[in-house]
C-alpha cells in the first residue's frame, strides 16, 4: 500500500520498544524514512541532528515528558515548524490542554489505529512540506531583492554606483559628517573632448575607456568612499573624511594617472592625450547642502574647462 509515503524523515519516540516497533513497522510500509529515540532526551539529539519532517512523541516517558521535549521543540527557531504528534495514553482532556499549551501539532491516543496514525501523519506533512516550500521560495525572494538592489544602484557599463545612489548617500554621508564634525568632498569629473575620441575611434572604443576611467577610480578610493558614474562620460566621487587638501592629492593623482595612460596612438586631443578635468567641493567649508555641493563641484568641473581643460579646481 503507499499510502503517501514521500521520504519524508519521522522519528518516533517512544520508551517502549515494542510500541516503536509496532508504529515503525506501519510508518515503513508506506515508505517513510523513520529514525528511533527511545526518550526525551534521545528525542532532541536525533531532531537536532536528523531535523525530521515529524516527531510522533509519546507523553509518558522517563527523564523527561513528550509535553517538555514538545515545549522544547516549539521553543527553538530551528525546530518549531516540525510538527509534532503527542501519543497519548489516555484519552483524558486534560492532557490535550497541557499538550495544546507545549505546541503540540496534533494527538493520537493509545491504543492508536493504523489507518488513523497513517492519516494524521499523512496530513501533517503535507502542512510541513507547503511550509518547508514556502521556505525556500523566501529565500529565493530575498537573494532576487538583493540581485535587483544592486542592479537598480549599479552603472552598467562600468559596474560603478549610478547618479541615484551617488545622490542618496552623499545625503547620508553629509548627516554622519555633521554628527561626528567630519569633511567630506564631493569631486566632479569629466573627460576633455570625448566626442573628438569618439569621433576618431568609435562609440565602442569610447565605452573603453570609460570602463578603463573608472576602474582607475575605484583603484585609487578607499573602500568606504563612493565612485560614480553620473552621467553620459561625467563622473563622481564621494571622499568620506576627507579635507579639501586631501581631496585635491586624491584628484590630481587620478589626473596624473589618465594622463599618462596610453588609451590610443590618435587621442582625444591633437597631440594624442586623452585627458580629465575635476571641480572639487568640501563639506563644511564650502556648503552644508549636498545640492549646492554638487552644483558647486560642477561649477569648477566647467571653470577647469574653461582654463584649458586637464586640470582640478578647488575653489
Ligand atoms: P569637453 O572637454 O568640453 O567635456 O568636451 P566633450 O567633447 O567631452 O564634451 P561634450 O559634452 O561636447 O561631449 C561629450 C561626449 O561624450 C558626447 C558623447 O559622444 C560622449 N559620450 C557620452 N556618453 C557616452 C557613452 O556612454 N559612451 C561613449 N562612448 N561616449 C559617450
Ligand atoms: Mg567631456
Ligand atoms: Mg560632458
Amino acid at each position: 500500500m503507499n499510502n503517501g509515503g514521500d521520504n519524508s524523515k519521522v522519528l518516533i519516540v517512544d520508551d517502549v520498544p515494542l510500541n516503536r516497533k509496532l508504529q515503525q513497522a506501519y510508518l515503513d510500509a508506506v515508505g517513510y524514512d523513520v529514525i528511533l529515540a527511545e526518550d526525551g532526551v534521545d528525542a532532541l539529539k536525533k531532531v537536532n541532528e536528523e531535523f525530521p519532517d515529524l516527531v510522533l512523541l509519546d507523553v509518558m516517558m522517563p527523564k523527561m515528558d513528550g509535553f517538555q521535549v514538545c515545549q522544547r521543540l516549539k521553543t527553538d527557531e530551528r525546530t518549531r515548524f516540525i510538527p509534532v504528534i503527542l501519543v497519548t495514553a489516555l484519552n483524558e482532556i486534560s492532557d490535550k490542554i497541557k499538550g495544546i499549551e507545549a505546541g503540540a501539532d496534533d494527538f493520537i491516543s493509545k491504543p492508536f489505529n493504523k489507518l488513523e496514525l497513517l492519516a494524521r501523519v499523512k496530513s501533517l506533512l503535507r502542512i510541513k512540506h507547503l511550509h518547508d516550500q514556502l521556505e525556500r521560495k523566501v529565500k529565493e525572494l530575498e537573494v532576487t531583492q538583493k540581485k535587483l538592489y544592486q542592479l537598480a544602484i549599479t552603472d552598467g557599463l562600468t559596474g560603478l554606483y549610478n547618479y541615484r545612489y551617488f545622490n542618496e548617500q552623499l545625503e547620508l554621508e553629509l548627516h554622519r559628517a555633521k554628527r561626528h564634525n567630519l569633511n567630506v568632498s564631493v569631486v566632479m569629473l569629466d573627460i576633455d573632448f570625448f566626442k573628438n575620441f569618439n569621433d576618431a575611434h568609435g562609440h565602442p572604443a569610447g565605452d573603453r575607456v570609460l570602463k578603463i576611467i573608472a576602474r582607475f577610480m575605484s583603484n585609487n578610493i578607499r573602500e568606504i568612499d563612493v565612485a560614480a558614474r553620473y552621467g553620459g562620460e561625467e563622473f563622481a566621487l564621494i571622499l568620506i573624511e576627507t579635507n579639501k587638501k586631501a581631496a585635491a592629492i586624491v584628484s590630481n593623482k587620478l589626473k596624473g594617472i589618465v594622463e599618462d595612460y596610453p588609451f590610443f596612438k590618435k587621442g582625444a586631443q591633437a597631440n594624442g592625450k586623452l585627458t580629465i578635468s575635476m571641480g572639487v567641493a568640501t563639506y563644511p567649508d564650502d556648503s552644508e547642502d549636498s545640492q549646492t555641493l554638487i552644483s558647486l563641484a560642477d561649477s569648477r568641473l566647467y571653470k577647469a574647462k574653461e582654463l584649458g581643460r586637464n586640470r582640478v579646481v578647488m575653489d
